[in-house]
Formats: C-alpha cells, sequence, structure tokens
C-alpha cells in the first residue's frame, strides 16, 4: 500500500474490546496476573512497553519500511540519537557533519567524549572531505539532510558508499524531511533516526524521538542494544505522547502536501526580493543543492531560510515587524514560526548573522507572503 494510506491505517485497528475506532490511552503502569502467577495479557510494566508504544512504532516501522520490531521510540529526538550513540563502544570514532543539529554536536562533544566516543565533524557536501575524515577505529557516519539552517543537501547514497567501504555504519537523521518526501534505507542507510516532536506529530504539542533500524544491515545485537536502552535507560515517551504522535501522523500525508506547496510559493516570492541576499531551499533550481534533492526526496519540505540584506539589524527589523508568524524555535507544527538563528545558537554560532529560519506552515500562502512583505517593505526602498 501507499506511504499515506500506511499513515493513517498504520500500528492500530478498532480496539478488540470495545470496537473503538481510535485506540484508548492506556496510561496503566503494570499488568495483572493470575492465580499461578502468569500474565493476564502480553504486557508486564509501561516502561517495558505498553499497547501506545507498541502502536506508535509499528506504525513508523511501516512507513519507513523495516520490520515491525525495527523501531525504538524515546521521549525526544535527543533520547533517539543518544540511544544510538550508546549502542557504540567507547573508543569508537564517529563522522558528523559540521552543520548537524546544534544538540546533536553538543551530545557529542559535551557528553560522549567524555565517555571515549571519538567525533570529528565535516562538511558532508564534500565527499573527498567526508573520505578523509576516516579513522580505523570510524563506527559511524552520521548525516543530516537536508540540514540545518542553510538546507544543505547531502548525497546519502555517497556518504553510504564511503560508509560501507569503511566498514563503518550510516545513520542518517530524517526529521526535516520525513519520511513521506526521504527514505534513507531505500538510498544506503543502516539507521534512521527521528525527532517525532515535528513533523511526525505535526503540531508543536509532544515531545518525541525515534530510531530505526533494519537488523540484516546493522546486527542483531546492535538492534537488542538499542531496545535495552530504551526499556532499561528508561528515556521513554509516556502512553499519552504516543497516542498523540499517532494520531498525528494519521495526516502527515496531506500536511506535507501543504507545508511543500506553501513552502515553494514564499521560497519563490523571497527569491526575487529585492530586499533577500540569498534563500535557501532545495526547491529552488537555482538552489546548490537542487541536483541532489531531485535524486532522493519527493519533494523540498516546509523549511526555507533566507538571508536578508544588511545582515543582523536588517534581519532582527524583519522579524520585530512580522505578525503572522511566531517568533519561535521549532518546526513542523501547523503555525508558521520565524527564528533570528544565531540569537538562538548564542555567541559560539557560525550561522550567518542575516539569517532568519522560516518553518512554514498550513495557513493560506497568500497570507504568509503578505506578512512578509510587509516586514521586508521598509529594507526594499
Ligand atoms: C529538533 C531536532 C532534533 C532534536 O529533537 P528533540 O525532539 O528536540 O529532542 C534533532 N534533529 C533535528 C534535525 C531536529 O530538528
Amino acid at each position: 500500500m501507499q506511504i499515506a494510506t500506511r499513515a493513517v491505517h498504520g500500528g492500530a485497528a478498532p480496539d478488540a474490546a470495545t470496537g473503538a475506532v481510535t485506540p484508548p490511552i492506556q496510561l496503566t503502569t503494570t499488568y495483572a496476573r493470575d492465580e499461578d502467577a502468569q500474565l493476564v495479557g502480553e504486557f508486564i510494566y509501561a516502561r517495558t512497553d505498553n499497547p501506545n508504544r507498541r502502536a506508535l512504532e509499528r506504525c513508523l516501522a511501516d512507513l519507513e519500511d523495516v520490520p515491525a520490531d525495527g523501531c525504538v521510540t524515546f521521549g525526544s529526538g535527543m533520547a533517539a540519537t543518544t540511544a544510538v550513540f550508546h549502542a557504540l563502544a567507547p573508543g569508537d570514532h564517529v563522522v558528523a557533519p559540521a552543520d548537524v543539529y546544534y544538540g546533536t554536536a553538543k551530545l557529542l562533544t559535551a557528553v560522549f567524549a567524555r565517555w571515549g566516543l571519538e567525533s570529528t565533524f565535516v562538511d558532508m557536501t564534500d565527499p573527498s572531505a567526508v573520505a578523509a575524515a576516516r579513522r580505523p577505529n570510524t563506527r559511524l557516519f552520521w548525516v543530516e539532510t537536508p540540514s540545518n539552517p542553510t538546507l544543505a543537501v547531502t548525497d546519502i547514497r555517497g556518504i553510504a558508499e564511503v560508509a560501507h567501504e569503511a566498514g563503518a555504519l550510516l545513520a542518517c537523521d530524517n526529521t526535516w524531511a520525513t519520511p513521506l518526501l526521504q527514505r534513507p534505507f531505500t538510498l544506503g542507510a543502516d539507521i534512521v533516526m527521528h525527532s517525532t516532536t515535528k513533523y511526525l506529530s505535526g503540531h508543536s504539542d509532544v515531545t518525541g524521538g525515534a530510531v530505526l533500524a533494519r537488523a540484516d544491515r546493522v546486527g542483531d545485537a546492535f538492534l537488542a542494544q538499542l531496545r535495552l536502552y530504551q526499556t532499561q535507560g528508561g528515556a521513554i515517551p509516556s502512553p499519552f505522547d504516543c497516542w498523540l504522535t499517532l494520531r498525528g501522523i494519521r495526516s502527515l500525508a496531506c500536511r506535507m502536501r501543504t507545508h511543500c506547496d506553501n513552502a515553494e510559493r514564499v521560497a519563490e516570492f523571497l527569491v526575487s526580493h529585492p530586499a533577500v541576499e540569498t534563500v535557501h531551499y532545495p526547491g529552488l533550481v537555482s538552489d546548490p543543492g537542487h541536483a541532489i534533492a531531485e535524486t532522493q526526496m519527493e519533494r523540498f519540505g516546509g523549511m526555507v531560510s533566507v538571508q536578508i540584506r544588511g545582515g543582523r539589524d536588517a534581519a532582527l527589523g524583519v522579524l520585530r515587524r512580522v505578525q503572522l508568524f511566531t517568533r519561535a524555535t521549532s518546526l513542523g507544527g501547523a503555525e508558521s514560526l520565524i527564528e533570528h538563528r544565531a540569537s538562538v545558537e548564542g555567541p559560539e554560532s557560525a550561522t550567518p548573522k542575516g539569517l532568519l529560519r522560516l518553518s512554514i506552515g498550513l495557513e493560506d500562502p497568500a497570507d504568509l507572503i503578505a506578512d512578509l512583505d510587509a516586514a521586508l517593505a521598509p529594507l526594499a526602498s
């Protein structure tokens, strides 16, 4: 079945006990046993497994096309990433993008470095730099595409080749694209990570994460370690979190269609505006990532970054004047968001000072364009 259909039906059927079409939220932490100490049903204790988490994991596994036990969910995207690094061993080496999600970089340098995990950050759009970063102990290459905040596009097939030649695994942070727009396993990735906080849940109301892996690529022991980190490490999503996330996924296909339609319209408006220096959107034919994006993405997503002529002050002026866009970090919700990325990242940030990152929501695109047009107008004269 097509992916839009799997998003609507994956992981759950009407409840056998009541006929409820929408699954009940099973808040219980523990499950009863009979007189002989045998379980009444198939669950033991909520941290170990529970019906809402199982439904969400089956649905996500279905969307990324891995066996049902190949998805492990967590209480945040960062907990999911932690599970992947933790399944490596002290003394192993990771190659990650120089423009990787800020939290992922911080996790490697401030948490896992203390544990003996080595890491190198490289320009993932330059295959020779990636190959040169390899060491004898390199176990994992991590890619994130399109990247944050300049929407650089990494050739997943190309990096998969480098990783496999080195006897290492390739993990892909697929948060921005979602399984609707990009299927990393079909491009050679061995592990896929999602922050389900973003498009998958889709309503800016639940934090969560997932790791997907194929046992035939990572091995049974690696997959078992991911599961062990979930059940014993305990960074789990609550049953309600899982229920909300699955509820969001039901409308993923139609939401992504609108996010993409709207982002295309906004990017085209911005690219021709005199106050704009550069628009970063892989859907634009002029974008440096467009050619590769066309070979690995269905469409180009809902994120657009724009560099305003005049740098920091000009960008902050636009930020101040928008009325419809909400000034906030994060992405993937129904509402459009705008942020001055360098301010969010702090003084160490390498992001251009004139860059604004837009999460294009589900509003009418004409209203979004009118809002940006009015905010840019004082700069255009
Ligand atoms: C938000 C995000 C994360 C982190 O996920 P949380 O759910 O906030 O922990 C990781 N990678 C990318 C690309 C993200 O956008």
